[in-house]
């Protein structure tokens, strides 16, 4: 098949099948007689299966058969905890002539009902009675066939994956369970059945027969990249993503299955224009925050964090650098940390979780100037590596915190606090590029002083302060190895504190006046309004937030006029 071609799926308008009316009528009462029901339901649809030899479109008998089959298990999942007919129904070989037919080169271009119907048994086989089986840690009969095959079936849909395609929900006649999500959102069944098989491992985790197939996060990645486009509605997009994210995260833990996953998913040659997707969602979710932030955070974060992990791959930061992703991600984490939101712990995981990916693309920056003379790997811009640290040094000195754990880029060295680390990690990189002469050192020592000159001295001066006060508690020592670092950093950038003090100091009546927000470091800003405070006349404040933070925050309080005034 050409990759031109859009795959049809054959069938989706015929008639309706009564499954809903026939669905009615289950569970015959009686233990016994659902037994028998159930039993008779498979053993009808293997014989009219292999009676027509594959040719499944007009054979009006089995498309019934297989949707009641769907039906029955589906019932029987629900109401029966039944080892007897478990017993039974493995006895018949079900799964595997389900597995059979999935992996048939046909199936997918066989009608829609049909696929529907032998997904959605398989689903009820490895959702309800397999998953049911495994967390009960009994030795259920289904658990180690269905986990055999699932590398094989997985591998096989992952090589038709362009015969998956879209189907409305009128189309589908699937039976759902309500436990599966929003039934109009429910969208394609075989994102269900990937969930379930990602449940079933992880029911099974730490067990060594139970790995994960390669090719689920593969089909799981792929699918809602295939969807993307104006035609499939976007909140059937959005579900296809969240589903994906679940299946995800075990395949991005370490980096050799992670960058398999980028190489065959997102670097396919068919699919060139996946990077563009993918980078786009990554975006998004990025756009999102602090939004984000409240209840929903697990969630969004999870999503983040997989998003995060994918990028960290070396063969997407030349994507990364076209999508400007870095910034994005920059502007996002400044969003977040200067947000009043009163939630230290949000806060920092943002923080670290984004400083993941920064820290990977300043290691291959500071590895290529040590290993090329010519040119450097540079992926990122040098003002969002400073405006980014900034941000964490605002944090420590406005809460005193301590920041989450940060992956050390240097190996051997281990500091109290990640800032810290991340500061080291800059100096560093500053001096090797001091010392580089090839192309591209110069530019990006330029665009890291650009940053410096909004951020270095505000952050420094308020880091002092914080010092001062502190006195001899053990977060002073902890700011003092962070005060130690900022300091160098500007001064590794040509930035003299006296200087500075004094720049500041006469543009004061066109910045805001609180130290920690972007119109107090950027450059004067004409278009910025910026309105006095009533008190003194002398601060500046470009919002009511601004003004309140300066108040209880940075100390305005104490030197305002009035309150001098009334004191
Ligand atoms: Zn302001
Ligand atoms: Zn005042």
């Amino acid at each position: 098949m050409s990759d031109t071609t859009q795959p049809v799926r054959k069938g989706a308008n015929m008639p309706l099948l009564t499954s809903k009316e026939e669905s009615r009528q289950f569970p015959p009462v009686g233990t016994q007689a659902r037994r028998q029901f159930i039993v008779a339901a498979v053993e009808d649809f293997s014989r009219l299966y292999r009676a027509s030899g594959g040719d499944v479109e007009k054979n009006e008998l089995l498309l019934r058969s297989a949707d009641h089959l769907n039906c029955s298990l589906f019932h029987a999942a629900l109401i029966c905890k039944d080892p007897e007919l478990e017993r039974l129904l493995f006895d018949t070989r079900i799964h595997d002539l389900y597995q059979d037919i999935v992996m048939d080169d046909d199936f997918f271009r066989q009608p829609l009902s049909f696929v529907d119907s032998v997904i959605g048994g398989l689903i009820r086989l490895v959702g309800d009675l397999g998953i049911a089986g495994a967390q009960h840690s009994r030795l259920h009969p289904f658990v180690a066939p269905l986990l055999r095959r699932a590398p094989a079936l997985w591998e096989s849909i992952w090589n038709r994956r362009q015969q998956l395609v879209y189907a409305t929900q009128e189309e589908h006649q699937i039976v759902l369970s309500p436990s599966e999500g929003p039934a109009h959102l429910a969208g394609e069944p075989i994102l269900q059945l990937l969930c379930v098989y990602n449940h079933f491992h992880g029911a099974r985790a730490g067990s060594r027969s139970a790995p994960l197939s390669s090719y689920v996060p593969h089909v799981a990645l792929y699918y809602p990249l295939s969807l993307a486009t104006p035609e499939i509605p976007y909140e059937i997009q959005d579900h296809a993503w969240r589903e994906a994210l679940t299946c995800l995260p075990e395949a991005v833990r370490d980096d050799s299955a992670r960058d398999a996953l980028v190489r065959s998913v997102l670097m396919d040659n068919i699919t060139a224009s996946f990077a563009d997707v993918f980078f786009g969602r990554f975006a998004e979710k990025l756009q999102s925050l602090p939004d984000d932030c409240g209840t929903n955070f697990e969630r969004a974060f999870l999503a983040l964090q997989t998003y995060r992990s994918l990028a960290t791959c070396p063969l997407l930061h030349g994507a990364l650098l076209a999508h400007e992703i870095h910034q994005t991600m920059v502007h996002a984490v400044s969003r977040v940390l200067r947000s009043n939101l009163d939630a230290q712990t949000v806060k920092t995981m943002v923080w670290a979780d984004c400083g993941l990916l920064t820290g990977s693309l300043l290691q291959a920056l500071i590895d290529s100037t040590e290993r090329s003379r010519s040119s450097l790997d540079v992926y990122l811009r040098g003002e969002y590596v400073i405006s980014e640290v900034a941000r964490a040094v605002d944090l420590l000195s406005q809460e005193g915190v301590k920041l989450g754990p940060l992956k050390a880029n240097i190996p051997g060295t281990r500091f109290e606090n990640p800032v810290e680390q991340r500061l080291l990690d800059i100096n560093r990189l500053i001096e090797a590029l001091k010392r580089h002469k090839g192309r591209g050192s110069k530019p990006f020592l330029k665009s890291m002083k650009d940053g410096a000159m909004a951020e270095w001295w505000p952050s420094m001066q308020a880091l002092q302060t914080v010092q001062y006060r502190l006195s001899n508690s053990p977060q002073r020592h902890m700011l003092s190895g962070v005060l130690r670092q900022w300091e160098n950093l500007g001064k590794g950038l040509g930035l003299g504190e006296e200087e500075e003090r004094k720049r500041f100091r006469r543009e004061a009546a066109h910045r805001c006046s609180w130290y920690a927000c972007e119109h107090h470091r950027s450059a004067p800003d004409a278009s910025v309004v910026l309105k006095k405070c009533s008190g003194c006349g002398d601060s500046h404040y470009c919002s009511r937030e601004c003004q309140r933070s300066d108040w209880n925050k940075g100390g305005h309080k104490s030197q305002c006029r009035r309150l001098k005034d009334i004191t």
